[in-house]
C-alpha cells in the first residue's frame, strides 16, 4: 500500500430520519466519528414518513449534539439534509462507507435488505453497523415521541436540548388534538 493510499480520507455518511435525535443517535455519531476522518450524518427528507419535524428542525437538533459531543479534535462530522436516493447521496459526497446503528434482531432484516440492495446499486460502497452501548440501544425515535406525548419522563432517552423541543411540539400536538374537526 502507498502512503498516498494511506492518506486518502476515509469518509462515511451515517443517514436516518432522526425524527429527533436520541441518545442512541449521539453515541453512534461518537463511536462513528472515532472511525471515520469524516463522518457525514444524513438527515433524510422523507415526507413519507410524516416526520414530526421539518428535516431542517432536525438538522438544526443533530448540530446542537454534535456541538457538544467530546470528539477528537481530528475527527470531522458534518450535518446535511438529502431528499435523493440515498445511494445517489453517498456517491455525491464522495463516501465510501454507510454507517448504521444496530440495535436488535428486530432492526436486522430490514438492515440485512437495504445494505444487500444498496450493495447491488454500488458495490464499491460498504455498508458497516455499530451497536449503541447497551444501556441505549433499546431507545428508539418513535417510542421517544409515544412517550413524550402521554407527558411521560424522556430525559433517559434525549438530551435536555431535545427533550424541551419534543415536549413544546407534544404540547402543540394535544392542543391541536382537542380542537374538533370541522
Ligand atoms: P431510519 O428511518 O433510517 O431507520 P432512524 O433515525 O430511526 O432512521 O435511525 C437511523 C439509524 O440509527 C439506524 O441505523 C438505526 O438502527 C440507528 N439507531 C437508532 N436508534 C439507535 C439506538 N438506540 N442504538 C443504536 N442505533 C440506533
Amino acid at each position: 500500500m502507498t502512503i498516498g493510499h494511506k492518506a486518502q480520507k476515509r469518509i462515511a455518511i451515517y443517514p436516518g430520519t432522526f425524527d429527533p435525535i436520541t441518545l442512541g443517535h449521539v453515541d453512534i455519531i461518537r463511536r462513528g466519528a472515532r472511525i471515520f476522518d469524516h463522518l457525514i450524518v444524513a438527515i433524510a427528507d422523507n415526507p413519507g414518513k410524516s416526520p414530526l419535524f421539518s428535516s431542517d428542525e432536525r438538522a438544526a437538533m443533530v448540530r446542537h449534539e454534535i456541538e457538544i459531543l467530546e470528539t477528537s479534535p481530528d475527527s470531522q462530522i458534518e450535518v446535511i439534509t438529502y431528499d435523493s436516493l440515498l445511494m445517489h447521496c453517498v456517491q455525491a459526497q464522495g463516501a465510501s462507507v454507510i454507517l448504521r446503528g444496530l440495535r436488535a434482531v428486530a432492526d436486522f432484516e430490514y438492515e440485512y435488505q437495504m445494505a444487500g440492495m444498496n450493495q447491488q446499486i454500488d458495490n464499491t460502497i460498504e455498508t458497516m453497523f455499530l451497536m449503541a452501548d447497551c444501556v441505549l440501544q433499546p431507545i428508539a425515535s418513535r417510542l421517544v415521541k409515544e412517550v413524550a406525548f402521554y407527558e411521560g419522563n424522556i430525559t433517559p432517552f434525549v438530551s435536555p436540548h431535545v427533550a424541551q423541543k419534543l415536549q413544546q411540539r407534544m404540547r402543540e400536538k394535544r392542543r391541536e388534538a382537542m380542537i374538533p374537526s370541522s
